[in-house]
């Protein structure tokens, strides 16, 4: 404990950056605050460029020898982290959603052992890195996967931690060094990893975490020339911010970004498994960049879908997120609550017809809401809200089905609840998106590619795609011939 030390939900979290192994402060702070009740929980440090551009260098300076240090070495590492995270993972679980305001039973239950799983699979699959050489006239080709330099990993508050970890351990496992900017609003799960990962034995330089608004030390990161690789989970504003920060340097990029996801009803489907998985998209108060937040119903079954779905939501229980009871939680900050309902206000205006909800809870949290008869083209069915706001329309077949899901900008995921497995096979291959659900939701192998098309992202991460964002391919090609003969 120092000076510095707060104390959250009973947890010591140091607020200052990590940078060389070290605390560094800010001459500045930002207050970080609590969506569940508006309470401060303290002053964080607010970087600035130099203290981005320092974390940069600390990342630079310990490159060579963890990229030096063997495969298994790194991996016995970031299982050690892995161990760490397990063994506090109460406390980052209670501060997590101190922080962010999601449901403490998922961050127990479900987020923080992911947490810990993102570094013991990705230290396990750095193992398994091989492809088999093969020849080209008698001369054989190597792939190798070599380690890229430091990375600049950005993050934002709806999964702070979980989808941090998910860059960092494939980065730190390739042989990378990392810079990570947390989210603002959710900065505290940072600091707790740089000192599990420290306690674990990550050497001094290898992990970095600035603190701070992206406005403020964004640019300095992601133009830098020492940076090899960006990897970002955001908005798209932010996206193309970041593409055009990195251009000069042709830093290469992996966007990981939003999306207005289809979920389709078809009248084949089980119509409970089919509500099951709509009243889910409210999960984490709707903040989920995944949510399918268009529900598709086939004509001849949207009353008796809706009037299941209306008994459903109703159940919900809207509350305090650290209570076993409660399902949704607030919403992040009063800020994102008012652009929640400000979508909902101009929907309205343009003749959408709210089913359920349509209304802010209190000065934290909104209603889960049904909008429907909205029109294809309106902006609540064409732009992430970010919040417990689902559209419902009808199709007539297949066809409109498609037409209308693959009908936005965005291309992340696509759920499917159908009975008919022909046709589970030809709506798939019709969509555009990086996930397709088929009777099922948020079931996700870290083996598997994930990402998205269009506006939702460029690139994939996941199992051998990390590790080729991640690493410098090489193929070595060696002749047959020319070796000196000692034989
Ligand atoms: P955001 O783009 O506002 O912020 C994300 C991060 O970028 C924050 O850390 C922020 O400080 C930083 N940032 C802001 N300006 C920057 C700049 N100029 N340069 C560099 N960094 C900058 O997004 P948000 O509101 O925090 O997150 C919500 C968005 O994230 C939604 O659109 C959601 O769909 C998306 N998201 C996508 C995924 C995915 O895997 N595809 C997962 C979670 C969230």
């Amino acid at each position: 404990m120092t000076e510095h030390t707060l104390t959250v939900a009973g947890v010591a979290v140091d607020p200052r950056h990590w940078i060389g192994g070290e605390r560094v402060a800010s001459a500045g702070t930002f207050t970080d605050v609590s969506p569940i009740d508006g309470r401060a929980l303290g002053e964080i440090a607010r970087g600035t460029p130099a203290e981005a551009a320092a974390a940069v260098a600390a990342a630079k300076a310990a490159f060579p020898a963890w990229a030096a240090t063997s495969r298994a070495e790194r991996a016995r590492i970031l299982h050690a982290i892995a161990d760490g995270v397990e063994k506090r993972l109460e406390e980052l679980a209670i501060v997590e959603t101190t922080d962010n305001g999601a449901l403490l039973r998922s961050h127990r239950r479900g987020v923080m052992p992911r947490v810990a799983h993102n570094f013991r699979f990705f230290a396990d699959w750095s193992l398994t890195l091989d492809h088999e050489d093969f020849e080209t006239r008698g001369h054989t080709n190597h792939v190798s996967w070599d380690p890229a330099g430091p990375c600049v990993l950005i993050t934002p508050w709806n999964a702070p931690l979980m989808l941090a970890t998910w860059k960092i351990a494939p980065a730190l496992a390739a042989g990378n060094t990392v810079v990570l900017k947390p989210a603002e609003w959710s900065p505290l799960t940072a600091s707790l990893l740089a000192d599990i990962a420290a306690e674990a034995g990550l050497p001094a330089g290898v992990l970095n975490v600035v603190q701070g608004y992206g406005s403020e030390i964004g640019d300095a990161l992601t133009s830098h020339p020492d940076v090899r690789r960006i990897s970002f989970t955001g908005s798209v504003p932010t996206a193309r911010r970041i593409a055009a920060s990195a251009a000069p340097h042709l830093t290469p990029l992996s966007l990981e970004l939003g999306g207005k996801s289809p979920l389709l009803v078809f009248a084949d489907a089980d119509l409970d498994l089919a509500v099951d998985l709509a009243v889910e998209q409210y999960d984490n108060a709707g903040q989920v960049c995944l949510a399918a937040t268009r529900i598709l119903v086939e004509e001849t079954v949207a009353e008796e879908f809706t009037r299941r779905f209306v008994a459903k939501a109703g159940a919900l229980v809207q509350g305090d997120p650290r209570e076993e009871a409660t399902d949704i939680g607030p919403t992040i900050h009063p800020r994102q609550l008012e652009k929640i309902d400000g979508f909902v206000r101009r929907a309205v205006e343009a003749g959408a017809r709210v089913v359920i909800g349509g209304h802010r809870v209190d000065e934290r949290s909104y209603a889960p809401t049904l909008l429907t008869e909205v029109a294809q083209d309106s902006e609540i069915v064409q732009e992430e809200v970010f919040g417990p706001v689902l559209t419902l329309q009808t199709f007539a077949d297949e066809d409109e089905a498609v037409r209308l899901a693959d009908d936005t900008r965005f291309g992340l995921a696509a759920t499917l609840v159908t009975g008919d497995r022909e046709r589970a096979d030809r709506v798939t291959g019709r969509l555009t998106a990086g996930t397709v659900w088929v009777n099922c939701f948020f079931v996700r192998d870290l083996k598997a590619p994930f990402g998205g098309s269009r506006h939702s992202g460029v690139g994939r991460e996941g199992g051998t795609w990390s590790f080729d964002f991640y690493c410098d391919l090489k193929n070595t090609v060696t002749a047959p011939k020319g070796w000196n003969d000692h034989g």
